[in-house]
């Protein structure tokens, strides 16, 4: 009778044991399985580099749903009067384990647009234009960006509001799906001002503000907004958004027209403004590059984006000065036409090879 109530004893207790080991396997496998669930959720929520895709908003809604990743919480605000937050650093994202780039290349377009600027920044599927040109320009930089097949403007950035830069946006904003437009808060009564204002709003965008230190992710690329800093300027060229743009190891700086009060501000603000490539501020202008700031700068090269012939002196004799006496090597628009770099981060591949004329504008036509 012992044996047989010993055996009925151990079968019970070995229905009890695989019973509580099945509830504690189910329990197991739920576990499991959410956080299967909450990987595959999270891998769903970005790209190949690294941005989210989660977002529903159409890109025209909404400035921080421009498919790139603004990476500060004030770069995604569209409200002007927000306070910017602290940037995160959003591109080692993008980076892969081993530190290589998907795609892997950057070119930076400095469209030739006679006396104006604008420039195509493409990486990696992404495309942001500075400035846009005079508006009788702005058909050439949309024939340029055409024919380069982009439909899509990530980010638009209107330097400042003097026409030979933003002339050309209000029709170019109004024929590509974009992402963010960033222009600086400066006070301007400019008619092209108001053109380029309304075109945004019909956008159905706000425009975000530069806030020294944002960054923007443009594929791989890191965008750092160099300037303006909160000051309060007499002369709008000091609004001019600066940027640095870095891609791998290499970097290129945009100041737009900014000349001495801001210059001194990035040069003593927390930006680093070591680059590899200048464009230089104000179409080559002396109010804009310093000897000192060069030295900060050390750049290898310098794109000038001027007209031929211009009646402002640009670029001007003593800025050459300053280059040629830095080794710094000159490419310019008046001479070469639209001037392409391209990199993988490491090397840098010109579509022409520098000027060498080291040729003074002049301001005889002025006088005309
Ligand atoms: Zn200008």
């Amino acid at each position: 009778m012992d044996s047989k109530r010993d055996s009925k004893k151990r079968r019970i207790f070995r229905l009890i044991s695989i019973t509580f080991l099945c509830l504690i396997l189910m329990c197991g496998c739920g576990t499991f399985q959410d956080f299967i669930d909450a990987a595959l959720n999270e891998s769903n929520q970005y790209d190949d580099y690294g941005n989210r895709t989660d977002s529903l908003e159409p890109a025209e809604a909404s400035s921080a749903s421009s498919g790139m990743s603004a990476s500060s919480a004030s770069s995604g605000s569209s409200s002007p009067e927000e306070p910017s937050a602290q940037p995160e650093m959003p591109v080692a994202a993008g980076l892969a384990a081993d530190g290589t780039y998907p795609d892997g290349i950057m070119k930076v377009h400095y469209i030739d647009v006679g006396q104006g600027d604008a420039t195509l920044v493409t990486c990696e599927g992404h495309a942001m234009l500075i400035d846009g040109g005079t508006q009788e320009a702005g058909a050439a930089v949309r024939s340029y960006i055409d024919s380069l097949g982009i439909t899509k403007l990530d980010y638009v950035i209107a330097t400042h509001p003097d026409a030979d830069h933003i002339g050309g946006l209000p029709e170019t904003l109004g024929k590509y799906q974009v992402g963010m437009v960033m222009m600086p808060d400066v006070p301007s009564d400019k008619y092209t001002y108001k053109l380029l204002y309304d075109a945004v709003s019909s956008k159905g965008l706000v425009p975000v503000r530069p806030h020294v230190g944002d960054n923007y992710a443009l594929g791989n690329a890191l965008v750092t907004v160099t300037a303006p800093a909160d000051s309060v300027y007499e002369n709008t060229n000091n609004y001019s958004v600066g940027l640095m743009i870095q891609f791998g190891d290499r970097r290129f700086l945009f100041i737009g027209d900014a000349e001495w009060p801001s210059i001194q501000e990035m040069m003593n603000g927390t930006v680093d403004l070591k680059c590899d490539v200048y464009k230089c501020g104000h179409h080559g202008s002396d109010t804009s590059t310093y000897d000192s700031f060069l030295k900060m700068l050390l750049p290898e090269y310098a794109v000038i984006s001027c007209g031929k012939g211009n009646p402002f002196g640009h670029p001007h004799g003593k800025v050459l000065g300053y280059l040629k006496s830095c080794g710094v090597q000159v490419f310019r628009t008046d001479e070469q036409g639209t001037i392409v770099a391209k990199t993988d981060g490491t090397d840098i591949i010109w579509n022409v090879q520098p000027s060498v004329t080291w040729a003074a504008g002049s301001f005889e036509n002025s006088r005309e």
